[in-house]
């Protein structure tokens, strides 16, 4: 199932399942007890947002070794973390805004997992059961502030620095699949998830031995080789083979 979360004109955001081109309202928790109603709402007549409302955001540095090496770095032992803020989320369709403080703002294609129950100390083997469904996002990073700061939370939390959506999959097999990200239409980005160091399971039990994990917190599982600059008046899409694409246009401050 595709659970989306959009807005009809002027009312207040709500979520919903998408059918095709339809989507039908959810009644109640999508973490928990929850109705369907028919989809009958046609897709293009409402704006879709992006899909999850996190506590927060845990993304996994160098998870992919090409991408490790072409930034002179050594795959680590033990996933690398770190946190971007939900103030830095937007749908999308919403606009990347390039800061005045960074000159080298990078794109960063990545598979996303959706936290769907809450957790503390998940093992492998459990790891599944807390899985609500995966997204298609883009960690935005500013790669000159990242080099510089040595921590990486201004690189990584400026405002609109978090696209992801357009929809989460509750049935995607993140396995094996393809990620690509294309910038102006240009292929930027292109690996599978086969070659992630770390798999999806061993990030939720690794993460959860940490921090608690709630439902609609997202991991952002880290990007394959090919990161590069955006300009203002770019377009940059990211697409996971079987799950879905993202879009956003880029401009300056
Ligand atoms: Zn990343």
């Amino acid at each position: 199932m595709r659970i989306v979360r959009y807005q009809q004109k002027d009312e207040a955001p709500q979520y919903g399942w998408l059918l095709d081109d339809k989507i039908g309202e959810i009644d109640g928790d999508i973490f928990g007890r929850y109705r369907r109603r028919d989809a009958s709402l046609p897709r293009a007549e409402v704006k879709l947002l992006a899909p999850s409302q996190p506590s927060k955001i845990v993304c996994v540095g160098r998870n992919y070794v090409d991408h490790a090496k072409e930034l002179g770095n050594e795959v680590p032992k033990v996933p690398l973390l770190f946190l971007k803020p939900p103030s830095s989320i937007i749908s999308s369709g919403e606009s990347i805004v390039l800061p005045p403080q960074s000159a080298q703002v990078e794109h960063e294609a990545e598979l996303v997992v959706v936290v769907g129950k809450r957790g503390r100390h998940i093992t492998t083997e459990e790891a599944k059961n807390y899985i609500f469904g995966y997204t298609v996002g883009n960690d935005v990073t500013a790669r000159d502030l990242q080099k510089t700061d040595g921590q990486w939370t201004r690189a990584k939390g400026f405002d609109t620095f978090c696209s992801f959506g357009p929809w989460i999959d509750t049935d995607f097999d993140p396995s094996d699949a393809v990620v690509t990200c294309r910038v102006n239409g240009q292929m930027r980005q292109m690996a599978s998830t086969r070659d992630m160091v770390f798999s999806v399971a061993t990030l939720v039990a690794y993460i959860s031995s940490v921090m608690t994990l709630e439902p609609g917190d997202l991991i952002f599982t880290g990007t394959p080789a090919g990161v590069g600059p955006l300009k203002p008046g770019d377009r940059v899409d990211v697409e996971i083979d079987g799950l879905g694409a993202i879009s956003n246009p880029v401009k300056a401050e």
